[in-house]
């Protein structure tokens, strides 16, 4: 049984807790791309409203994917805070319907698909180490950008390279 199921016959009238701690793999729709998730934690209370259904809590999520500029593993956390409305399926009036209503599968609360959209919506367009201080981009990556360096730190200093046209140059003279 997938805990991120719930039937509506589940959830007693005072609410039901929701504690699942979950990997990418246990929601990803059949057809949809693998998401960076390396666990990601949903908590919060189902509550029955006749024959719809709220959910309203919060979804934890650890990330781990390569550092778009230095390519090293990189993990990340996000939290979203979830109110999720779920309505019948009447499979009437789609376009219609406010695009964020949530529906049910058939008499079934299905937590994982929705927790699946938070994710990939919530993931970074830009997943790096940090935007206040630059990691050292990769040559590799630097090369495939089309050789377009622009914030790393020797970047900043147009005359880096000539250390290696003029060793002497560096003020390495300095030491003995
Ligand atoms: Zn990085």
């Amino acid at each position: 049984m997938n805990p991120l199921r719930i039937p509506l016959t589940s959830i007693p009238d005072e609410g039901l807790p929701v504690s699942v701690e979950f990997t990418g793999d246990d929601v990803r729709p059949a057809d949809a791309a693998e998401l960076p998730v390396k666990r990601a934690l949903l908590e919060g209370d189902l509550t029955l409203m006749g024959q719809e259904a709220l959910f309203r809590g919060s979804l934890q999520v650890d990330l781990e994917q390569p550092c778009d500029r230095c390519l090293e593993p990189l993990e990340k956390g996000l939290e979203v805070e979830c109110t999720w409305f779920f309505e019948p399926d009447t499979g009437e009036d789609a376009q219609l319907e406010e695009p964020d209503v949530r529906h049910l599968d058939k008499d079934t609360v299905d937590l994982g698909r929705y927790a699946w959209e938070e994710i990939a919506l919530a993931i970074p367009a830009r997943y790096v180490c940090s935007d206040t201080v630059p990691c050292p981009r990769r040559d590799a990556f630097v090369a495939e950008a089309g050789g377009i360096i622009d914030e790393t730190p020797e970047g900043n200093r147009p005359f880096a390279n000539l250390k290696d046209l003029f060793p002497g140059l560096t003020g390495e003279e300095g030491k003995e």
